[in-house]
């Protein structure tokens, strides 16, 4: 089972969860800045694109931007191996 001790230290801990699922890009904004100084962003963000949830900001960014994040991660290795080919 996955450790998720960390989300207690969380900036959100005591945000209503519903806010941290807008429904338009100035709610997404609201709730990145609430998780712009957040201590466990990386973590957030990391358990997030490692569990493949797919709707609301986690780790200081939107769904798109995880996407994003998340094949950006995922190609990293080969690239690094393509450049060791050189
Ligand atoms: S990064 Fe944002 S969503 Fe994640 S724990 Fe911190 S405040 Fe909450």
């Amino acid at each position: 089972m996955q450790d998720t001790t960390w989300m207690a230290d969380g900036n959100c801990k005591d945000v209503p969860a519903d806010l941290f699922f807008p429904t338009d890009g100035a709610g997404v904004e609201i709730a990145k800045r609430i998780c712009q100084d957040c201590p466990v962003i990386e973590r957030c963000l990391t358990y997030a694109i490692e569990n493949k949830i797919d709707h609301g900001v986690w780790g200081g960014e939107s769904e798109r931007a995880r996407r994003r994040i998340a094949r950006a991660r995922r190609s990293r290795p080969r690239t690094m191996l393509r450049d060791m080919t050189k």
